[in-house]
């Protein structure tokens, strides 16, 4: 099946094809004539389905067909973590680029006079985590009584980073008369209950059961000493078939040990957690992806959703 199947506008498939797709994944085939009925979704899926795309597209095309816009937020994207909200951005950027809808990303960690000076020009579609959504929110920097369309990346990472209530607190301030999107790769009872609040009979679309392994990832498990963990991951780092490993420890503080003592063994490494800077964060992914760093260390906050091309290995320590 092709994009133009699916009933997309001309400006929207010229810039899906100029990204190289040429099939919409199945959640893409599944949602995208759902959102543009102006139907509520409930999307069971993770992350490297097309998810993105598989609600961006439709919310441009809406917007767009729309055109000459009126001013204020017409849709709000909530997602739990700043990389996911960057990543969300590029995609606008990437689908949206012969639309003209404008969109603008807002987080925590850096200086808000970006954000703020983005939004006095005005935005059609923002994107943003929760926390610094309520903060503007309540600075008076941004209104939701324009809002048509609302989606919840994410919810039940939402609800593991405690960010329940925040998001509580916004849909309070969202119109009632809607259009909700709400994606969550699992659905604990506390995140069915929120999406049974939020949803207005949605549509159902669900591409892999939840939590389930990917079959081309060759998994292998290694029994050993705590001691003995360091010297095993340098160990298995002599293999030159890791191009790139992404290694998960379980504390901040044990990151940055395990990035210390790879450099020492001059493998160029970097840690990633919630106590780095932003701008720290963002250097070190970016090292990594275009493959100055071969090992990132991260704790939780990058274990879903980081979308890295060529990646080899994935190490959890
Ligand atoms: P996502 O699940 O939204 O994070 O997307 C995962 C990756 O799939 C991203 O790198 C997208 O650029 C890519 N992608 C999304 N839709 C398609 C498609 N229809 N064909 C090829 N690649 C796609």
């Amino acid at each position: 099946m092709a994009f133009k199947k699916l009933s997309i506008i001309e400006p929207i498939l010229k810039a899906v094809a100029e990204e190289g797709y040429t099939i919409p994944t199945p959640i893409q085939q599944q949602a995208i004539p759902l959102v543009l009925q102006r139907k509520d979704l409930l999307g069971c899926a993770q992350t490297g389905t097309g998810k993105t795309a598989a609600f961006a597209i439709p919310i441009l095309q809406i917007l767009h067909e729309q055109k000459p816009l009126a001013p204020g937020i017409k849709t709000l994207i909530l997602t739990p973590t700043r990389e996911l909200a960057i990543q969300i951005g590029e995609s606008f950027v990437a689908y949206g680029k012969h639309t003209g809808i404008r969109h603008t990303v807002i987080f925590g960690g850096v200086s808000q006079l970006n954000q703020t000076n983005a939004l006095r020009r005005g935005v059609d579609v923002l994107i943003a985590t929760p926390g610094r959504l309520l903060d503007l929110m309540t600075q008076g920097y941004i209104r939701l009584d324009k809002l048509q369309i609302f989606v919840l990346d994410e919810a039940d990472r939402m609800l593991d980073m405690g960010f329940i209530h925040d998001v509580k607190k916004i849909i309070a301030k969202v119109p009632a008369k809607r259009q909700t999107l709400f994606f969550s790769a699992t659905m604990p009872p506390e995140i069915q209950k929120l999406a049974n609040v939020l949803l207005t009979h949605p549509a159902k679309v669900e591409v892999t059961p939840p939590a389930s392994t990917v079959d081309k990832i060759e998994q292998s498990l290694y029994f050993v000493n705590k001691q003995e963990k360091p010297e095993l991951l340098i160990h298995l780092l002599q293999d030159k078939a890791i191009v790139s490993a992404l290694v998960f420890a379980r504390t901040k503080h044990g990151a940055d040990k395990i990035a210390r003592i790879l450099q020492r063994y001059n493998i160029r490494a970097a840690a990633i957690h919630g106590n780095k800077s932003q701008n720290a964060r963002q250097d070190a992914l970016a090292d990594f992806k275009n493959g100055n760093l071969r090992v990132l260390v991260a704790t939780d906050i990058a274990a879903r959703g980081i979308d890295i091309d060529d990646l080899t290995h994935v190490i959890n320590f």
